[in-house]
């Protein structure tokens, strides 16, 4: 089996679920497009942990981790099975490369997780598994990180981090203003560095990048993306998802990494 590439999506607020829209779209064809995986194994920030934990999870929950929206969206549940045989192969690869993890045989699917698999697999027949990712993490560990979960591509694990290309949670406005300008420039600097595969710009985001410490005033939503960089290896073909930016201020940019997938016409562009 050829190595399967890796995603980072951004998974914006957990109203995603329920308004799809452009990235919506564009990742349910992706799903379509990808090769089918034996599972998922989904990094997002709303699992932070001490060290790094495996989800072996057989059944995992559906976790409505907020509050204060619709209340449809505690209605939801995700029913994919995990895939504890995989989860423990990722605990040998993560042993492997150094990086010391322990199996959580209860914990559930984090909205980072369900939301976007919603859009991805809809039908929730495709199993999925967490790591968590580990406090303290910079972006130079996240790259070493990802590094660590590239053996599981080739035994056919889609590896994915789930975050936000720009979260600044104080800026958001549900009154669908336009665009800000400086998330706009946030975005193009990282979307140029990721299609050249410059990892070493992507662990000097915080230092080098304009508006950084706006576009994320605390690091964790950015992360997933230098996991998925990392665990892509070397430069490649990339794919650009451009979902836009929703709420003013919350890019809904998500990367293939590694192969250059062709959107089923319909798709937007
Ligand atoms: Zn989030």
């Amino acid at each position: 089996m050829n190595p399967l590439p890796t995603l980072f999506v951004s998974h914006g607020a957990p109203t995603f679920a329920l308004e799809p829209g452009r990235a919506g779209a564009l990742l349910g064809a992706l799903g379509r497009a990808l090769p089918r995986p034996e599972a998922v194994l989904v990094v997002s920030p709303h699992w932070t942990t001490e060290g790094v934990r495996v989800a072996t999870t057989a059944a995992p929950a559906t976790v409505h981790d907020f509050g204060g929206f619709d209340p449809a969206l505690r209605r939801m549940a995700y029913r994919a099975p995990g895939h504890p045989a995989l989860a423990r192969a990722t605990l040998e690869a993560l042993a492997a490369a150094g990086v010391p993890a322990e199996a959580d045989a209860g914990r559930g699917l984090d909205h980072g997780a369900w939301v976007p698999l919603t859009h991805l697999y809809p039908d929730a027949d495709v199993p999925v598994f967490q790591v968590s990712m580990p406090a303290r993490l910079d972006a130079r560990g996240a790259l070493a990180l990802g590094a660590a979960l590239a053996p599981l591509r080739a035994l056919g694990v889609l590896v994915v981090g789930s975050g936000s290309l720009t979260h600044n949670l104080y800026e958001v406005s549900w009154r669908e203003p336009v665009p800000a300008r400086y998330a706009i420039e946030f975005v193009d600097w990282v979307r140029a560095r990721v299609a050249t595969g410059d990892r070493e710009a992507l662990a000097r985001t915080f230092e080098d990048a304009p508006h950084a410490l706006r576009a994320h005033p605390t690091a964790e939503h950015y992360l997933p993306l230098p996991i998925a960089v990392g665990a892509a290896g070397g430069a490649g073909p990339v794919t650009v998802l451009d979902g836009g930016i929703e709420h003013g201020v919350l890019s809904m940019e998500s990367y293939v990494l590694g192969a250059s997938i062709e959107l089923e016409a319909g798709a937007p562009a």
